[in-house]
């Protein structure tokens, strides 16, 4: 759809995991120089920037720390984003997650914006499946629903562009093809089997905190942080197959919630201090250091 030049001013995605993942995706692609069938290139200065975290039209709205709404203050921030000129030239793009978080006063002064398009910007909201969002809102924006594609037609979409283990590939990327083709289109996936074989030993084993930090070095946070995120996804759903005490799944939930937050901090452009936030991933990550191996 976005390859056809036909992406609406305002796109509702509705789905559930990995409806982030292909938002941020979709933002990438839309403000790529030189995207190459329906992916972004990963190489040109848009991508670079947005790696980086720095892409000037870029805007990401998203709960703030400890706030369950998104309030009219950040929604006003969004709409001076909107109105201003891009500085790249080709277009601006908005992430608005959780369209539902938004309160009735948030909700009110985005309306203007959707009824009003301003240039070339492309605002995404995101409405996870379950969740309630204003017809108002809804009513203004293409509706995008997202399927979870099933694991067989993963594996022969990544097959058809050449991914030499797809099944391993999704299974560091949660079984999202788009994520799976990024690790293995940019050589990442023996950095995350190497991170996730460490995450096993110190889950059994227990490692200083310390320890785990100087074996990250090199890897940039955003990177890291979406490794350790996959890995506790896996170990939650390990631990609810195997059937594990609650109080284990609880630490693990603890743990992912937390590193969730950091991510979001992360898209919303804070500017946050590495060394000490790969600490505080180190630490947190030490109530899940004694979790009985034969369970997960
Ligand atoms: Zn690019």
């Amino acid at each position: 759809m976005a390859a056809q030049g036909k992406l609406a001013h305002s796109v509702l995605l509705q789905g559930d995991d990995g409806l982030d993942d292909f938002a941020i995706a979709l933002a990438l692609y839309l403000l790529c120089r030189a995207p190459n069938d329906n992916l972004a290139c990963g190489r040109c200065k848009d991508c670079e920037l947005f790696a980086a975290g720095s892409h000037p039209d870029f805007h990401y709205t998203g709960l703030e720390e400890k706030a369950s709404q998104i309030k009219v203050d950040q929604i006003r921030l969004l709409i001076d984003f909107v109105t201003k000129t891009a500085q790249r030239e080709k277009r601006k793009v908005v992430v608005l997650n959780p369209a539902s978080a938004m309160n009735i006063n948030a909700a009110n002064a985005l309306l203007k914006c959707l009824e009003e398009p301003s240039g070339d910007t492309v605002l995404i909201l995101l409405q996870e499946s379950q969740k309630m969002l204003l017809p108002t809102i809804r009513s203004r924006c293409s509706v995008l629903k997202l399927p979870q594609p099933s694991k067989n037609s993963a594996v022969a979409w990544l097959e058809a562009k050449g991914v030499a283990s797809p099944e391993d590939a999704l299974k560091y990327a949660q079984n999202s093809p788009l994520l799976a083709w990024r690790l293995s289109s940019e050589g990442q996936l023996s950095l995350w089997q190497k991170i996730y074989q460490l995450l096993d030993k110190h889950i059994q084993r227990g490692m200083n905190p310390m320890q785990l930090v100087l074996a990250w070095k090199g890897v940039a946070l955003s990177e890291l942080i979406q490794i350790v995120l996959s890995w506790l996804e896996d170990k939650i759903r390990s631990a609810f197959a195997a059937g594990v005490e609650r109080q284990v799944v609880v630490k693990l939930y603890t743990c992912r919630d937390s590193l969730a937050k950091k991510k979001q901090r992360l898209h919303l452009g804070f500017n946050l201090n590495e060394q000490l936030v790969l600490e505080e991933v180190a630490i947190e990550l030490q109530a899940c250091a004694d979790l009985s191996p034969k369970s997960l």
